[in-house]
Order: structure tokens, then sequence, then C-alpha cells
């Protein structure tokens, strides 16, 4: 294991920083350190550095392409970790992402809803409706009108378990991120009178952690500041 030790250097450096990071942040906010989990989002990047940090500790790991994700969680497969889905998921490509994914952020309509619901799963998945916080369609996530209908859909399925909202903030010069975390946070308040026990919120990544640990986040999806730049996709 030393060739990913010299591979990664700095690894270890980058990871104690953000969780340091973190835990001021926290500070600030009053808030526990306990109740915010770090996922490190590691798309694009090969599987050894995935192998890097697990002998690290960490345990969460974030992926966007089902493709990807899936050669990775099998060729990783005895390590301990949790795979995290983070992108657009393809309603055809759901049930087999279900069989490595212990969590879904990207829960953005209901027919993903019904083909996740039909999944052979050891145990229920994760579910994160991911909101869009933008005009832009485009951008993933469901309209804010639409998360009560997705979010009853999901709790109406054996196999997802609701766990609360997911969003990624629009990019700084559109919206501020205080700002936009602010209006998720009244999105989460309102989902939590449907679903007392979906109290997750998925925000905050690189640049916007710290917004979003002051907005409640409880489950950060960081990639670059502690992977270091990400190699273009393949
Ligand atoms: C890539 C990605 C992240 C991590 O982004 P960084 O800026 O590298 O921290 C978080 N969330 C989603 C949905 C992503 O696609």
């Amino acid at each position: 294991m030393t060739d990913t030790a010299l591979d990664y250097q700095g690894l270890g450096e980058r990871l104690a920083a953000v969780q340091s990071g973190i835990a001021d942040a926290c500070g600030a906010a009053g808030r526990d350190p306990a109740d915010v989990s770090l996922i490190v989002v590691t798309k694009f990047h090969p599987a050894a550095l995935v192998s890097a940090l697990a002998e690290l500790g960490v345990q969460d790991v974030g992926e966007n392409r089902h493709q990807e994700a899936q050669a990775k969680a099998a060729e990783l497969a005895a390590l301990d970790l949790r795979w995290h889905f983070i992108g657009q998921l393809q309603t055809k490509k759901a049930r087999q992402a279900a069989q490595y994914a212990a969590a879904i952020h990207s829960i953005d309509r209901e027919r993903l809803v019904d083909a996740l619901a039909t999944a052979e799963v050891a145990q229920p998945i994760d579910a994160f409706v991911q909101v869009n916080l933008t005009d832009d369609p485009g951008r993933g996530g469901a309209d804010p009108a639409d998360i009560e209908r997705i979010a009853e859909r999901v709790l109406a399925t054996d196999t997802l378990r609701l766990r609360g909202l997911m969003a990624v903030a629009p990019l700084p010069e559109e919206e501020a991120a205080e700002a936009a975390f602010a209006r998720l946070r009244g999105y989460a308040d309102e989902l939590l009178r449907l679903a007392p026990e979906a109290t997750a919120l998925s925000a905050g990544m690189t640049h916007d952690y710290r917004e979003a640990i002051a907005a409640g986040a409880t489950h950060l999806r960081i990639g670059s500041a502690i992977t270091g730049k990400r190699p273009d996709p393949r």
C-alpha cells in the first residue's frame, strides 16, 4: 500500500484540514460535530484513491456516475465503505445502483422512486429528495413544489428510507450560499411536518460547507478540498 501513499501525498493532511474546518464551523454554529457526517466525493478519481482514503479511516464516499460507481464499488468490495450516489440517475439504471448504494441523494422524480421501489435490497437505502435551488431545470433536482409528492412516494416504498433533502447551492454569482441554504432549510422544515423522521440535510461542498453547516446540514459532500483537483471525466 506504499504506492497509494506515494501517489496521494498530502491526502491525509487535506482530509485533516477539512475535518478541522468542519469542527470549527460546527463550533461557530453551536452544533455538535457528531451530528455532521462527511462524505468524501471521489468521482473521476481512480479506485486507488478511494482505497487510500479508506486507509485514512474514511467510510463514506460519494460518486455521481452510475457506471463508474458500480465499477469502483465492485473493485473495492472487500473494504468497509458506504457508497453514496449523488448524481443524476437514469430510471433504467436505478435497480443496478441499488445494488451498491447505501444512500441515494439525488431522488428527483416519482418515476425514479417507482423504479427503486422494485429493487432487491438487503436493507432500505437512505433516500434524499434533491431540490433544485435554481430556475434552471437542467441543474438536477426537483422543483420545490414537487418535494412533498416525491417524499410521499418514497415513504410508500419498502426499499427506501426517507432521510431528508439534498441540494447543490447555485453558483455564487447567481445567489449567495447563505440565502439559498436558508430557502433549503425552509423546505426541510416543511418536509418535517409530513415526515418527522426526515431530519437529514445533505448540503455543503468544498466552497460552501461552512454556510451549509450554519444552515443545519447533516451530510456534507466534499470532493476537491480533500482529493485535490479532479482528473477530467472519462
Ligand atoms: C462533485 C460534487 C460534489 C463535490 O464537489 P467539490 O466542490 O469538489 O467539493 C458534491 N455534490 C455533488 C452533487 C457533486 O456532483
